[in-house]
């Protein structure tokens, strides 16, 4: 019996969203990534005295579009709190938030792994503002201190601990992650830190009813680093346990470089938030007819996607849920549809071509240049036997490098026309069983297979032009004669 089949694997995580509104959540200030240090910093996010928060609206629009999209609980009166603690970073010396009163409860994530799907239960989603960053290296003698993040708006969403291993921790952040962008309220970078994940994990013997103490593994800058941080804390922890050791609930940070963690602090020195109610900030209500109005202008999420692109399209599972992993690839496809009917060879080169050339070349679907429509006319051309589906994909390069010709122009251009002129391939089909009289024989002995050889050669002559359908036929034609 290995450790793990002892052991079960409990996880609960804790996502920081940062809502992509243009202004922060309490201040006009501006929220650009990557702005000049302290640029976008008012009296209000330097919470100098006198000065009060004004909530803006979109933060809690962005709310209530994810609390919709998973299935959330919307609290009609939403009450916020200050949260304190002393902190560089932190100017007013606490963080506005929400206590009792998140604006989301209940709800879940699905996710799928191994072919299994499975609801983790969320227990509540609440705003919040951001802190501002530290920096203790740029400087030998100082830290530095940039304020622009402080007041940038957040989401944090929380899950029951609900999840098993370090695959399900995985495909959960994922699919929020793609809810997020779909949603367009966050644009989900980790490595900027615009989404951030803090991983609780225990283990516990199977069948034991009670959970043990957590670890908060917190800091990590991708989704494959939650992977890690998880698979490493589990090892450390039923390390501890078979050598008879205990956990106390403490917090550690990842360390990237070989994906050990290392203790922030222990419950003992944990915070003592001394939450209590924003007087500055009224309490805000969400209406009925907000929810409504909020929920009517959903756009189409994944799942309703791939229903769609499985229902009405008939494509595979399969493909449907590639299409879907990536808001910018369903609406590229959605769009490739309105200009071609055939469904199946439209998923298949956003899938094989589209897909691995935006990712190769680590580019956006707005800046690639064969825009949906001219990939129909290319799907077309195959369609309509005039270019081979090699030559297909040289019209592809050639949109793709910027030709902003017509596919059939470019066809024509590169000399991908399609021979279907029978005198011309007679003559290639002549050659090539003249080069090959012993394989003639084969054939004709019953050697049906090396038809395909003969059909290389032709290719190799016509240099890829000739129309496989009419050189099978003439072919067949020919040794059967
Ligand atoms: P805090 O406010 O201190 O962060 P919470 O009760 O809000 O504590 O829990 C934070 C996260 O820890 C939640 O995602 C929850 O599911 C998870 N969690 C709670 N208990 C455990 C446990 N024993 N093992 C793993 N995760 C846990
Ligand atoms: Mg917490």
């Amino acid at each position: 019996m290995t450790e793990n089949d002892k052991y079960e694997i409990v996880i609960g995580l804790e996502v920081h969203a940062q809502l992509n509104t243009k202004t922060k959540i309490f201040a006009a200030d501006e929220t650009v990534y990557g702005a000049a240090p302290n640029t976008q910093i008012s009296p209000i996010t330097l919470g100098l005295p006198g000065v009060l928060p004004m909530l803006n609206k979109e933060v809690v629009e962005k709310a209530v579009k994810l609390g919709i999209a998973l299935h959330c609980t919307i609290t009609e009166e939403n009450h916020f709190a200050r949260k304190n603690y002393f902190y560089a970073d932190l100017p007013k010396g606490y963080q506005i938030s929400q206590d009792k009163a998140p604006v989301c409860t209940g709800g879940y994530v699905e996710i799928e792994v191994n072919n299994e799907r499975k609801q983790i239960s969320l227990t509540r989603i609440h705003m919040e503002e951001d802190a501002g960053k530290n920096n203790h290296e740029l400087d030998e003698q100082y830290s530095l201190i940039d304020l622009n993040r402080a007041g940038v708006p957040l989401l944090e969403i929380v899950s029951e601990p609900d999840i098993r291993s370090s695959d399900e921790a995985y495909a959960y952040v994922t699919e929020l992650r793609k809810l997020v962008r779909y949603l367009q309220i966050c644009d989900g970078n980790m490595e900027e830190g615009s989404m951030r994940c803090d991983a609780n994990v225990s283990v516990r013997l199977k069948g034991e009813t009670a959970y043990r103490n957590r670890v908060e593994v917190k800091n990590m800058n991708s989704i494959r680093n939650v992977k890690r941080a998880i698979d490493n804390e589990v090892k450390r922890q039923i390390e501890i346990y078979e050598a008879g050791g205990t956990i106390d609930q403490e917090t550690r940070g990842f360390n990237p470089a070989d994906g050990s963690s290392f203790p922030l602090r222990s419950k003992e020195n944990a915070h003592d938030y001394r939450y209590f109610p924003e007087p500055d900030l009224p309490p805000v209500v969400i209406t009925q007819q907000t929810i409504a109005a909020i929920r009517a202008a959903m756009p189409q999420l994944p799942k309703e996607l791939q229903e769609k692109f499985s229902g009405e399209y008939h494509l595979s599972a399969y493909d449907a849920h590639v299409l879907t992993d990536e808001r910018e690839i369903a609406l590229y496809f959605l769009e490739l549809i309105q200009f071609s009917k055939n469904y199946k060879s439209a998923a298949n080169w956003v899938i094989n071509e589209v897909k691995s050339f935006v990712n190769e070349n680590n580019i956006s679907i707005s800046a690639f240049n064969v825009k949906p429509a001219q990939l129909a006319e290319i799907i077309q051309l195959i369609d309509a036997n005039i270019v081979s589906s090699s030559g297909a994909k040289n019209i592809f390069k050639s949109f793709a490098e910027g030709n902003a010709k017509s596919a059939v122009a470019i066809a024509e251009e590169l000399n991908l026309v399609q021979s279907s002129d029978t005198d011309e391939l007679s003559k290639w089909i002549e050659t090539a069983l003249a080069k090959y009289p012993d394989k003639v024989k084969e054939y004709k002995n019953g050697k049906k297979g090396n038809i395909n050889l003969f059909m290389g050669e032709v290719m190799k002559l016509s240099r890829g032009t000739a129309d496989p359908k009419v050189t099978t036929k003439l072919l067949e034609e020919k040794l059967n004669a």
